[in-house]
């Protein structure tokens, strides 16, 4: 533990400092200036202290993308606490698991989802629940009307670099939900550095909120990072593209941060809608985004789209396009500063062996950014925090100019007869086939090879979905890609599942059509 530093809590403060009559946020409700958030946080500060709440301790919120969550957010961080962001799509079961595993002191529940949290509170044994939003439900005192009641703390506590801000829980792909230890140091450097440099964020900004709060990129990259450069963010309380395009149209935006189902949903929205927001620059980030979607983005749009790349363990940026750099469509950019990106081989888990440039193995991330471990999972920890690198998970490559490129998951990887298929590779090229929307590839098993390759595929509308055009897109894949690599098999579908971020998840796909019969 170093020095005590301004914490996390500057990062809303100082702005408020300095601009306070600049709007924070956009609602339907209308703005809420920086002045007036921050005293919203420090009153819910005061609030949540009169309950027993002290630094050190443990807020956990579950709310969903209005001002209460950056009000209960730096509330919480002004006090000292750790933010326990929770996922607003959990059921009672799983939202007790993250209260009773970050070890939960208190938590701020919206009026909406305070049937699931009141339930994993009891289930969890957290005594102290303040609802938002409403008149909360018998027995959860409303934290908005005890605000305003409650004289607001004066500043925030300030902290060491080592302290944790926040603990983020990975969605559990694989076992129990793990939280990831970030410290005020992390989330700090995260902020300070993107701010300049991808996101290049002014303070006439204006930002689409549509990505959710409880989830990294929206928060840290989306939410903290305009609060440091003293932008307007525009809140969503769940992306719909149709309406996203209607927002940053009326609001006039110049920034878009989405993940890549974003990006197809507002093409779509805007072959009906000639609506065109003022849009600079957009962000990607979460999952892969085809480069036939990035430059149909970029001249529907009129804007420069920058992909990049990053995790939850990593606060989360790693690398990035960026302006004032030639982009290069496909890769994710250079590391950002403070960071440093290797490429491991990937079937050595127990240390790092460094690869030359150009060849493919495990992306291994160093620097500010890397969390502190996994809450109270020192097997987990060890497992991914290797010779001082964390183990990304993901398979990459760097060219000489240190540019890295997203091969794929380590576990989405295919394996066909012997042969290792990467389904982004698969992906790209379906992605330019004129009948295809959208499309991720998935690993079936299968008795012959091991592993059969499959495309799911989302039809352009007009397009019919029927034999006659899976057998085309195969056929047209055979021609374009190596012979272990085309899709053998096409299914259809209407949606993917998506994950919290709005993501694709592909192990619902795989358990969707491993056992249909073709
Ligand atoms: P879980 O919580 O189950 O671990 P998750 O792996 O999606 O879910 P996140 O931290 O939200 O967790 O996302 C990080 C992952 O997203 C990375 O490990 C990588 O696989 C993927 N990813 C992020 N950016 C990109 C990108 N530009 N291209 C390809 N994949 C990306």
């Amino acid at each position: 533990t170093g020095d005590a530093t301004p914490g996390a809590a500057w990062l809303l403060a100082d702005t408020a400092a300095r601009r306070p009559a600049h709007p924070a946020l956009v609602t339907a409700a209308g703005p809420v200036t920086y002045g007036d958030l921050w005293e919203r946080a420090r009153r819910y500060a005061a609030v949540l202290r009169g309950h027993g709440v002290r630094s050190g301790d443990r807020v956990a919120l579950l709310l969903t993308n209005t001002p209460h969550f950056p009000a209960a957010y730096f509330g919480a961080l002004a006090l000292g606490a750790t933010v326990v962001p929770v996922n607003a799509l959990l059921k009672a079961g799983e939202a007790a698991h993250v209260l009773g595993d970050s070890g939960a002191r208190a938590l701020v529940c919206a009026v909406p989802l305070a049937a699931v949290g009141t339930a994993a509170a009891r289930e969890a044994g957290v005594d102290t629940v303040l609802t938002v939003q409403g008149d909360g439900p018998a027995g959860a005192p409303d934290l908005d009307a005890l605000a305003t009641r409650t004289a607001p703390v004066d500043t925030y506590v300030p902290r060491a670099p080592d302290d944790l801000a926040l603990i983020l829980y990975t969605s559990g792909t694989t076992g129990r939900p793990k939280g990831a230890m970030i410290t005020h140091h992390n989330l700090v450097m995260n902020v300070t550095t993107t701010v300049v440099s991808p996101f290049a964020l002014r303070g006439d900004d204006v930002l689409l909120g549509c990505l959710p709060l409880f989830h990294t990129f929206g928060q840290v990259c989306g939410m903290a990072t305009c609060f440091r450069a003293g932008a307007t963010m525009v809140l969503m309380p769940r992306f719909e593209a149709a309406e996203a395009l209607r927002l940053m149209t009326a609001e006039r935006c110049t920034v878009f941060m989405g993940v890549p189902t974003m990006y197809l949903g507002l093409l779509e929205a805007a072959r009906l809608d000639p609506g065109r927001p003022p849009l600079q620059r957009a962000y990607s980030g979460g999952a892969a985004l085809p480069v036939a979607v990035l430059e149909e983005f970029r001249s529907t749009f009129g804007c420069e789209v920058y992909e990049g790349y990053g995790l939850t363990e990593t606060s989360p940026v790693v690398a990035y396009n960026r302006p004032g750099r030639p982009c290069r469509p496909g890769t994710v950019g250079t590391p950002v500063e403070g960071v440093r990106v290797a490429i491991a081989r990937a079937d050595v888990e127990s240390r790092v062996e460094p690869l030359p440039p150009g060849e493919t193995g495990e992306i291994v991330v160093s620097g500010h950014n890397v969390m502190a471990g996994y809450l109270g999972r020192p097997e987990a920890t060890a497992e991914v925090l290797v010779d001082g690198w964390f183990r990304t998970g993901d398979l990459g490559v760097q060219d000489e100019e240190g540019r890295l490129t997203v091969v794929d998951r380590k576990k989405d990887m295919v394996v066909r007869a012997g042969y290792n298929v990467y389904p982004r590779e698969v992906e790209e090229l379906l992605a330019r086939h004129p009948a295809v929307a959208a499309v991720a590839v998935i690993g079936l098993p299968d008795d012959v090879c091991g592993e059969e390759v499959c495309a799911v595929v989302r039809p352009r509308p007009g397009a019919v979905a029927d034999e006659a055009l899976a057998a085309g897109i195969i056929a047209w894949s055979r021609a374009r890609i190596a012979a272990y690599k085309y899709p053998r098999r096409v299914e259809f579908t209407d949606s993917f599942p998506l994950g919290p971020s709005g993501k694709v998840l592909k192990r619902e796909l795989v358990t969707r059509y491993a056992h249909r019969p073709r």
